[in-house]
């Protein structure tokens, strides 16, 4: 780059010029590697803690780059929502899991799959018919899908995505709050949006037994949850200390690395398997 003119208004334009030539790499590189069939969905269970049974497993993506090897989404999926490659891969995550689904059906293993999607992938005019088509193509329930979503999907009264929403309500689709508790204050869209579960975000999990604060919080979320009628999933648990907390306010579900960490469909489902025989 050229050294002309070193003052500050020139390296703000010139840093975001060469960020906006990042992303737009990285979105390339993105598109490129779904062709490549580069992604890889890993899955981590999900427990009743009440019934002992592994209910559901969350499809957590993973890009296994030619170059840069293993790359986790915190590196990838902010810059696919805001340059439009997440409904590319949004599509492509529900597509494979479809097809992971009969993979553990034909193993007797009686799971739903629970997905991330981005608010931005709410915005597209045929959200729901592509994925309603998806879900048909493979000839998989879509009883059978829980969508995790931010509360911001709910801050603003767009018609478009409020109709998206419902339809795939009618089809069987549940909802999860994800990151509950890190995000919006408001809660009274838990009022006119029904939701099927609020996931308490690991960072309040994380200091459960050290922080008084952080554990009445848990606890409030918990009860909050039962009255309303939304189940309430714990994630993060890496503690059988904090499991012990969690089953004493009796907390629906738990998820983190005390189960199992996210691993790849072959090993979930022998996870699957010798949770199912203990
Ligand atoms: P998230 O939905 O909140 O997912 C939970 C994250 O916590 C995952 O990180 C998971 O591997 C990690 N985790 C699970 N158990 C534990 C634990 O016991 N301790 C700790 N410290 N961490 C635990 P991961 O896989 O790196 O995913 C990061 C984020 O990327 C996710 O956060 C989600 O927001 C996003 N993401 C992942 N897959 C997709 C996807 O297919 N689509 C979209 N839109 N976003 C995705
Ligand atoms: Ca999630
Ligand atoms: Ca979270
Ligand atoms: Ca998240």
């Amino acid at each position: 780059a050229k050294r002309a003119g070193r003052n500050t208004h020139f390296f703000f334009n010139e840093g975001m010029r060469e960020e906006a030539e990042q992303h737009l790499q990285l979105h390339n590189d993105i598109l490129r590697g779904l062709n490549a069939d580069e992604f890889e969905l890993h899955y981590q269970p999900i427990l009743n803690i009440k019934t002992n049974q592994i209910e559901k497993c969350e499809a957590l993506i993973r890009w296994m780059h030619p170059e840069k090897g293993r790359v986790m989404p915190d590196a990838f999926i902010p810059v696919a929502e805001r340059s439009g490659a997440i409904v590319n891969i949004g599509n492509w995550v529900l597509q494979q899991a479809c097809k992971d689904m009969r993979v553990l059906l034909d193993a007797d293993i009686d799971v739903k799959i629970s997905v991330n999607r981005s608010v931005s992938e709410f915005h597209s005019e045929n959200a729901y018919e592509t994925w309603e088509n998806i879900f048909k193509e493979n000839g998989v329930d879509s009883h059978r899908f829980v969508f995790e979503i931010t509360e911001s999907l709910f801050m603003d009264q767009n018609s478009a995505r409020v109709n998206v929403i419902s339809s795939l309500r009618d089809i069987g689709v549940q909802f999860a709050i994800d990151d509950f508790g890190t995000g919006y204050s408001a809660i009274n869209y838990l009022r006119t949006y029904p939701v099927d579960y609020l996931k308490i975000d690991k960072s309040f999990i994380q200091d459960l037994l050290i922080d008084e604060q952080d554990k009445t919080l848990v606890e409030v979320i918990i009860k909050m949850g039962r009255a309303l009628g939304i189940l309430v999933i714990a994630e993060g648990v890496e503690e059988p200390g904090q499991l012990e907390v969690l089953q004493q306010f009796e907390c629906d579900y738990i998820q983190g690395y005390w189960l199992s960490k996210p691993q790849p469909l072959s090993q979930t489902v022998s996870i699957c398997h010798e949770h199912m025989s203990k």
